[in-house]
Order: C-alpha cells, then sequence, then structure tokens
C-alpha cells in the first residue's frame, strides 16, 4: 500500500541536527539527505483543518498519481510524544490510517461466464462492459456463487454497481436498480460443467457447486496431479505444474499411478525447446523423487490423494484408526464417521472414493508401485505416555512438525491449543503472548527445548 504522510507540528529547531531527529519530519529530511528514497508527498500541518483540506486534495488528486493509492498516513510529527501516546495490540497511537472512500461505478452485465478450479469448485464471472475504475479498465469480476447472485437479485440485462477499495481487484456491491428493464429475468445459473459438460453437484451448507467428473475433467485432473507432488503430500518437487501440464499434454501422465510409469526414455527430450523441456538431468532428477516418494509415510500418501474434504488432519486420523488402506478401503460410512474429527460428510467423500473402480484401480498401481499403503510404527520410546504438549515459538534443534512428530514418537500427543487437558507449554524462541497468558492462567507448567530433551532423553541421560 502507498501512503502520504500528514506531519503535525514542526521540528524545535531545523537548524540543529539532533534536534532534527526528535521530529518525523526532521528525520525523513535526513534520511533524504543520505540519499535514500522518501517519497515528496508529505505535508507538515499544523491543525486538523490543514489535515483535512489536505486529504480532500489528494482523494481528487490521487488519480494524476502513477501509482495507486487507498489513503493517507496521519502521524504525529514530535517523537517525544510517541512513547506517551503508546501502542494498542496492533498499532502504535501516534500514527493512523485514513482510508479514501472506495470508488464506483454502475455498468451493463454483459454475460455470466463459469470457471473451473482445480478443485471442481465452480465460479460464477460477470462480464461487464469495460469501464474505467481507480485506473484501470474492469472487463471481469466474480460473482462468487449461487447465494451471491440471489442475495444481490442479479437479472438479466441489469447494471451492476463495482468498486474498487484497497484491494486491487473490482468487487461486484450492488444492482443499478435505475437502470433495471421491467420484466427482467433472473439469472439462470449453469447446471452443467462448462468444461466436460458434467452435470453439477452442490453439498448442502455449501456456497459453491461443484463438477464431480474429478477424473475426467481437465482442471481437475492437473490440480490432482499438483496436489499429488506438493511438499506437503509426496514432495516431488522437480515436478512443478509446467511440467505436469507438459506430461499430461504428451499422453504421459493422466493420473498419479501413471507417474510411476515413467522411464527415461518417455521423460528426455520432452518439450523441447520451451522452459520446462526435460533433459538428462531432469530427468535423472523426477525418476529419483519419484523412487524417494516410495518412502512417503501412509498418511501422507492418503493425503495425496486428494480426496474431498480430507486435509492432513484428516488422513493421519484415518491411518491410524484403520492402519492400512485395505481397512480403510473395506469401511463403511458409519465407521467412517466413528473416527475423531470426521464427520459424515466426510465420511461420506471417503466411502464415494474407494467404492469408484477407477480409484481403487489407482490404489492398487501405486501399491504395486511400492507405496507406502500401511502404518509403520515410529514410536522410539514412551517417555511422554499419556501426556499433551503444546508447543509454541521457534526451536534450536527442531522445526515445529519436527518437534510434534518426536513428541507423538515418544508416546505423547501434540496439542494445537491450550486447555485443561495440556500438560506442558514447551516454548521456544518468540512464543506467542496469548498461549503464555492461557497457560499461566490454567497453571499448565511451562518447559524448554532443553527440558525437553532431557525428558526424551536427548541430552545422554538416558
Ligand atoms: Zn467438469
Amino acid at each position: 500500500m502507498f501512503c502520504m504522510y500528514f506531519l503535525m507540528l514542526p521540528p524545535d529547531s531545523p537548524q540543529q541536527a539532533e534536534s532534527a531527529y526528535q521530529s518525523h519530519s526532521g528525520r525523513l529530511a535526513a534520511a533524504r539527505q543520505m540519499g535514500f528514497m522518501v517519497q515528496p508527498y508529505i505535508k507538515e500541518c499544523e491543525n486538523i483543518q490543514e489535515i483535512k483540506a489536505f486529504i480532500d486534495y489528494w482523494d481528487h488528486e490521487r488519480w494524476n498519481l502513477p501509482f495507486g493509492i487507498d489513503g493517507v498516513v496521519i502521524k504525529v510529527n514530535q517523537t517525544e510524544l510517541w512513547e506517551r501516546l503508546g501502542t494498542t495490540a496492533k498499532s502504535p497511537r501516534w500514527a493512523i490510517a485514513y482510508k479514501f472512500k472506495a470508488e464506483r461505478v454502475s455498468t451493463p452485465l454483459v454475460e455470466v461466464s463459469y470457471q473451473v478450479g482445480r478443485t471442481g469448485i465452480v465460479t460464477p464471472v460477470a462480464n461487464l462492459q469495460p469501464v474505467w475504475l481507480g485506473g484501470t479498465m474492469v472487463r471481469r469480476a466474480t460473482l462468487n456463487n449461487a447465494d451471491f447472485i440471489a442475495k444481490l437479485d442479479i437479472r438479466q440485462g441489469d447494471s451492476l454497481l463495482v468498486e474498487k477499495g484497497g484491494e486491487i481487484i473490482p468487487k461486484i456491491v450492488g444492482v443499478d436498480l435505475e437502470k433495471r428493464v421491467d420484466g427482467a429475468l433472473p439469472i439462470a445459473y449453469t447446471t452443467v460443467c462448462p468444461v466436460c459438460g458434467t452435470p453439477l453437484v452442490r453439498t448442502e451448507g455449501e456456497a459453491g457447486h461443484y463438477c464431480p467428473n474429478r477424473d475426467g475433467c481437465l482442471p481437475q485432473m492437473l490440480g490432482q496431479l499438483e496436489h499429488f507432488v506438493s511438499r506437503r503430500a509426496m514432495d516431488i518437487d522437480s515436478l512443478g505444474s509446467e511440467r505436469l501440464k507438459l506430461l499430461f499434454d504428451a499422453g504421459l501422465v493422466h493420473n498419479v499411478a501413471d507417474l510411476y510409469d515413467l522411464t527415461r526414455q518417455k521423460l528426455v527430450g520432452l518439450g523441447e525447446g520451451s522452459a520446462s523441456s526435460i533433459q538428462d538431468k531432469g530427468a535423472d532428477n523426477i525418476l529419483r523423487a519419484l523412487e524417494e516418494s516410495k518412502k512417503v509415510p501412509f498418511e501422507r500418501v492418503l493425503f495425496a490423494l486428494g480426496i474431498r474434504y480430507v486435509g492432513e488432519v484428516g488422513a493421519k486420523k484415518l491411518s491410524r484408526y484403520f492402519g492400512n488402506i485395505n481397512k480403510l478401503m473395506a469401511a463403511n460410512v458409519m465407521e467412517l464417521a466413528m473416527v475423531e474429527d470426521i464427520g459424515e460428510v466426510t465420511a461420506e467423500a471417503v466411502y464415494d472414493y474407494f467404492n469408484n473402480p477407477v480409484h481403487r484401480e489407482m490404489v492398487e498401481r501405486l501399491r504395486t508401485a511400492g507405496l507406502q499403503m500401511e502404518v509403520v510404527d515410529t514410536r522410539i520410546g514412551n517417555q511422554l505416555q499419556g501426556m499433551t504438549i503444546v508447543v509454541s515459538g521457534v526451536f534450536q534443534h527442531f522445526s515445529r512438525d519436527e518437534i510434534k512428530a518426536s513428541i507423538e514418537q515418544h508416546g505423547g500427543k501434540a496439542g494445537s491449543s491450550i486447555s485443561g487437558k495440556t500438560t506442558y507449554l514447551l516454548a521456544g524462541d518468540n512464543m506467542g503472548p496469548e498461549k503464555l497468558k492461557k497457560a499461566e492462567k490454567l497453571n499448565v507448567p511451562i518447559i524448554s527445548e532443553s527440558d525437553y530433551e532431557r525428558m526424551i532423553g536427548m541430552d545422554g541421560t538416558k
């Protein structure tokens, strides 16, 4: 965000360098003298009227600037007052932002088109008669979902009110009712996927419609491949989205199991001449990463499959509960819903996924390829049996994920928030003040990283 400054109260004595530092304007002037870029749209104001006049001036003049701004910042100039004024939880009291009112225009809606995202979610888009707004030409704006269209009561042939506030993205905020034609018909929301023509589905309680053809709808097929190779899933970083598209277009990879049929011969020379082309070294990297991915634990393989509503936590809970993919695939909806944190909607999604023969075949191919399809007990010890430990802050010897994994490997449970059931708060550097407060309030003992290492015998005492 670009801002302009108003400054109240001039510095005491501009002649003296030291006193110049006692004012914000003096500091900025000094910075400019040293050669730093300091923006020139600054004014020292003596009183509130001058501030108001400055705001009014820039509210109009801002359109002539070579960059976009959405407001100004007003600061107290005397730095000695800064400390006395203090700060709120979020910001200092000696500086405040003034936001200009968002610019709003009315423009005819030409038609509503639909986009399909990588997860199959369909988003309606308003194609507008091009209109100049906040320094750019606006042609399209999202309509979010069917509820949004219904709530604003957008009809065919309407003119829409478009706003552009602080964000760069234009927003539809309403209908220009003065321009509505008598008898205008409501928008007929699409019933089929604009990409593959499959009838759309809407899950109860969700605003968006989605295309259920996840295995045959182009953006979704690519989306699944991208999800599968992503860092928190199979972590195959030599396959970015460009390369996946290349493999897809070459007809080599249409689903995630196809990845494990790739050979050096198939890969080398792909995309010749493009930035994502694959040469000898690239092919080796891809094959090595695919080989490495066979060590990825079952819970992440399950997450990587991209089953609707099954995130990292859900995948973890399901894999621990069932232990292997055979038991998971054999479970009915009721059994699935017994798992902690797995609601009925998710249970149904998991059941539907594994009862689709296409997915069963894909799982078999992945199993044959050598992917982990069962939980391997990674427990090292039982020192933390029965304990729930919440971690906060930054640690010397562990990343956040590592220390959580370590807690579980020693029989403990890594909690996400402090409650009466928390055994310890494990505090690293820069821990959150809220957690500290809560721990003190609930009398949860706080331990350090070295205390923790002693507990699990990492310091050589056990
Ligand atoms: Zn589709």
